[in-house]
């Protein structure tokens, strides 16, 4: 599937799956659900034909950099869980992201970056560095095998030990097929947005 749908289906299936009740908690599903989404497509390059995958970091950075900010300034917590956890955790958290993406960036396409094992591993990194990572990364990272598996190209879910992927060879990557998913990403993550911040004001109050 295309990256737009990616980030739609990830945030939505991020949201979905933690429930959140406070702010910082919907800031990191939508974060952890850009994350997870866009990074299992890390293999694919910016090339004149590929600019989609472009154009989603674009976004995903954009989202989660416009969270952190807000999160900065308004105190809600995602950065004060990054400075407590702050330590050689941290350090590990971040050479494994490095180490796992780059090792990504250089595989061939829907191999090691669309198994279990590489969004298990993102999701170690992501999460050693704030623990509000853990969930929200691994939603969208699945979220992504799982969408690309209805396409015609095979996703290795258990790469290495199986490297013969699976596929219900239902739709093309770039077609109708996306566009219903992306839709339906979009739909689902505006209704979960607006369900969870209304949860959360009844609270409030
Ligand atoms: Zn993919």
């Amino acid at each position: 599937m295309m990256s737009k749908t990616h980030l739609t289906v990830g945030v939505a299936t991020a949201l979905a799956v933690t429930t959140p009740t406070t702010v910082d908690g919907i800031f990191a599903a939508v974060m952890g659900g850009c994350i997870g989404g866009i990074l299992c497509d890390i293999e694919c390059k910016s090339t004149p034909d590929m600019r989609d995958a472009l154009y989603g970091r674009i976004i995903a950075a954009g989202v989660c950099g416009t969270l952190l900010i807000a999160d900065a300034i308004m105190g809600f917590g995602i950065w004060k869980s990054v400075l407590s956890q702050l330590g050689f955790l941290t350090i590990i958290g971040f050479l494994i992201l490095l180490v796992v993406c780059i090792i990504g960036r250089c595989s061939e396409h829907r191999t090691f970056t669309h198994s279990l094992l590489y969004v298990v591993l993102v999701t170690l990194g992501c999460s050693l560095i704030t623990e509000y990572m853990l969930i929200p990364v691994f939603a969208g990272g699945i979220s992504h095998l799982v969408i690309d598996t209805f396409n015609k190209k095979p996703v290795p879910w258990l790469y290495p030990f199986k490297k013969k992927g699976i596929c219900f060879n239902i739709c093309y990557a770039s077609k109708v097929g996306n566009a219903i998913f992306m839709w339906l990403g979009l739909v689902l993550t505006i209704i979960l947005l607006v369900w969870r911040i209304m949860t959360m004001l009844t609270l409030s109050t």
